[in-house]
């Protein structure tokens, strides 16, 4: 019973690794081939990620932007943007292609 188990476990394990090789998942800001403990992004680009910071600071760039204009109490942004940068491809996935 536990060679058969053993050998479920093998072939799954192949199949997965066989269709890894011949749809690979990608990463959604550099295109790059993804690890198997990675999804959506690279490790690389998870790290290079253009943090703000807004979060700490109430009185943020896109909140002073929007005082008086909107009624809001907070407001802010979890990355920049820079056109033809990596954020713009996953903004663009995230849109079009339903990887959120
Ligand atoms: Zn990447």
């Amino acid at each position: 019973m536990e060679v058969i188990k053993s050998n479920k476990f093998w072939l799954q394990q192949w199949s997965s690794d066989l269709i890894g090789l011949l749809f690979p998942d990608l990463c959604n800001a550099c295109g790059i081939s993804l690890f198997q403990n990675e999804h959506l992004i690279c490790t690389k680009c998870l790290y290079d990620l253009p943090y703000t910071d807004y979060h700490i600071h109430q009185e943020n760039r896109v909140a002073k932007q929007l005082w008086g204009r909107l009624p809001i109490t907070a407001a802010m942004a979890m990355l920049y943007f820079r056109k033809g940068a990596k954020i713009q491809n996953l903004i663009h996935n995230l849109k079009y292609n339903n990887k959120t």
